[in-house]
């Protein structure tokens, strides 16, 4: 059977990664964070003290200095973000980097790379990948097109949940709705590759939906269209 690409895009804190990591489980498929990319780039500018606009010679010449991985954690089963040869996965995951990603994101020279390196990692099928605009720009091709929403509170609570059980630093649900609201303005206003959902993508609001109930709806949606596909 050949195996599809599945892109699960949607405003932050929706629940895409959670979702896509599980269907990938499921389907023995390989789950791509395209937000820990974008997270590593935030990162190793701020690290560095590189100043970030589009056509910038010293960001430019940076870009090229960034090597990222996605590598296999024996203890979890799940891939973390290397950076250079460093495990990222934690820091990147950090408010002073959900701060200022967004603003990164918004950098064509950034997208240039990030995408084309995202394209390479899928071209054989067999991804989930999660992000903004994967449906649109990434793999306006993809099989399944997922759009995830839920309701802002309610993204605000599994958010503060999530940052608890990771044991990241303490913060309040204020922080998190101030950023949560600037992300989705900044993501979905910016003039290269803005977040809006595909046409042909489905949209499934998490607000009242547990983790293994929106797994289990995507799941069934690519089991159709793999069976489907054999079949044809
Ligand atoms: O998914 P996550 O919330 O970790 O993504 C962090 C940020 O990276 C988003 O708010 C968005 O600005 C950017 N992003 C993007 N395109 C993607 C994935 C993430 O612009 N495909």
């Amino acid at each position: 059977m050949n195996p599809i690409i599945i892109a699960v895009d949607g405003y932050s804190a929706t629940g895409k990664s959670t979702t896509a990591k599980r269907v990938a489980e499921i389907l023995g498929y390989t789950f791509i964070d395209t937000g820990a990319m974008y997270r590593a780039v935030a990162l190793y500018f701020l690290e560095n003290n590189i100043p970030f606009q589009d056509e910038n010679p010293e960001m430019l010449a940076a870009l090229e200095r960034i090597h990222l991985d996605f590598i296999l954690n024996p203890d979890t089963g799940r891939r973390d973000m290397y950076m250079n040869g460093r495990n990222i996965e934690r820091e990147i995951r950090e408010m002073r980097i959900s701060d200022i990603v967004s603003e990164v994101s918004t950098l064509s020279e950034v997208r240039r790379r990030l995408v084309a390196l995202q394209q390479a990692m899928g071209t054989r099928g067999g991804v989930v990948m999660d992000g903004r605009d994967i449906g649109t720009v990434v793999f306006p091709q993809a099989e399944l097109k997922l759009f995830l929403t839920a309701d802002m509170e309610i993204r605000v609570k599994r958010r503060l949940a999530e940052i608890a059980k990771k044991g990241g630093e303490p913060i309040d649900a204020d922080t998190v709705r101030k950023n949560l609201i600037h992300r989705d303005n900044i993501d979905s206003t910016r003039e290269d590759s803005p977040l809006r959902m595909a046409e042909d993508a489905v949209e499934i609001d998490t607000s009242f939906l547990t983790i293994p109930e929106q797994t289990e709806i995507a799941v069934g949606m690519a089991q159709n269209i793999i069976q489907r596909m054999a079949t044809a």
